[in-house]
């Protein structure tokens, strides 16, 4: 087997696939460029760049964004349940306290990864790639700042 001087080469990251298929790759928690390598280096934390593609994963900054959406989502999920059991059997505070807050807790936790896998493909497709973050950073040495007062 000969050596091909190409095999090592990276592939072209595709940035831009359409935004239906990127989106299905962040909930796959997969590259939203190549849908390739892994997303995630544990359970939340976006790899520096992808294995397959080296698309630079990594400077996308989905901030508060998945947590918002994930709420958001598990409140229309689960809340027609938690007014349907108030109406139908009349149950206890802390019976709906024992059913809903783990309820809660596990539907959060299972949306939140795909949820987030999502954000970053968006804000991939909307070419929110951590370049806009690339303005230079003043810093004002102590004795230059102004004082409190003035
Ligand atoms: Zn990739």
């Amino acid at each position: 087997m000969s050596w091909d001087s190409q095999r090592d080469e990276p592939a072209e990251p595709a940035i831009h696939p359409p935004a239906g298929v990127a989106l299905a790759r962040g909930a796959k928690c997969l590259c939203p460029a190549c849908g390739q390598g892994k997303l995630f280096n544990g359970y939340l934390r976006v790899v520096d760049e992808c294995s397959a593609c080296h698309a630079p994963l990594g400077r996308i900054r989905a901030d508060d964004a998945p947590p918002y959406f994930t709420i958001f989502l598990a409140g229309h999920v689960l809340l027609p349940g938690v007014f349907l059991v108030d109406k139908i059997w009349r149950p206890e505070m802390w019976v709906h306290m024992a059913i809903w807050l783990p309820a809660f807790a596990i539907v959060s936790t299972l949306l939140l990864r795909p949820v987030k896998g999502m954000v970053v493909a968006w804000m991939m497709r909307l070419g929110l790639t951590g370049d806009e973050q690339g303005a230079p950073v003043v810093v004002v040495a102590p004795s230059r700042r102004p004082a409190p007062d003035a």
